[in-house]
């Protein structure tokens, strides 16, 4: 029997709820690219995380609360929203050590934001309070999450044009923070309208692409969402 391709999820957790939990979208998109997604225990303990980095194909860093500031050299201004040191904690670290190994990556809203601040760049904490913009979309939509409410332009030089062969895509928005600085050898590959960055990826071969949109709640509405799950999955399934 042929061995699916490993993914491992990072665990979605509310600080002081007793659980963690999936989003069923993250493992719909992987499974049905193909791939045998498992949720991670929340946990920075280097032992499981050495492991985990060893053991799994690629790695699904998903949605979540906002990163402590403190990870790029700020403190907490009065728009950032709930933080999870917890998370914080065990995405930071686990996203070093798969990076070392060069295995795939694919983030998602803050799993996006994550692999910037994890090779130095740094965030946004509020996009409506910090980033000064003439026509303003609605990174915080009040439609329902299937729903996709604004556009974003895509370099064509980059693994996401390739993936999903347009230069444009509307994308669902159920953020307030974005990619400020961009980390050293990464490119933003995509912007919305309003200029507010939306995917970020590496300039060398490895599968290393952050979308800030939530492809997981599209699988049913939006063709392109499922082929961000295919190609990362695929890409999982080289070795
Ligand atoms: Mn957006």
């Amino acid at each position: 029997m042929r061995t699916l391709p490993r993914i491992a999820l990072l665990p979605g957790f509310t600080p002081g709820e007793p659980k963690t939990y999936t989003v069923r979208g993250y493992e719909q998109g992987v499974l049905r690219a193909g791939g045998f997604p498992v949720t991670l225990p929340l946990t920075d303990r280097p032992e499981i995380l050495e492991q985990a980095a060893h053991f799994f194909d690629g790695f699904l860093f998903v949605g979540g609360k906002d990163l402590h500031p403190r990870h790029y050299g700020q403190e907490v201004l009065e728009a950032c929203g709930l933080i999870s040191p917890e998370n914080d904690a065990m995405d930071l670290a686990l996203m070093k050590k798969v990076l070392a190994l060069r295995k795939p990556i694919f983030g998602i809203c803050r799993g996006c934001q994550t692999m910037n601040v994890a090779l130095g760049g740094d965030l946004y904490q509020d996009i409506p309070s910090q980033i000064p913009r003439s026509a303003p979309c609605q990174h915080r939509q009040q439609s329902p999450d299937n729903v996709a409410t604004h556009r974003v332009t895509i370099r064509e030089d980059s693994l996401l044009y390739r993936i999903v062969g347009q230069t444009s895509l509307m994308v669902n928005s159920l953020h307030h923070q974005a990619i400020g600085t961009p980390a050293p050898g990464t490119m933003v590959s995509a912007i919305a309208s309003d200029g507010v960055s939306e995917a970020i990826e590496r300039s060398d071969d490895s599968f290393f692409l952050g979308v800030q949109w939530h492809p997981e709640r599209l699988l049913d509405t939006e063709p392109h969402a499922m082929k961000l799950f295919s190609a990362f999955v695929k890409a999982c399934s080289r070795s």
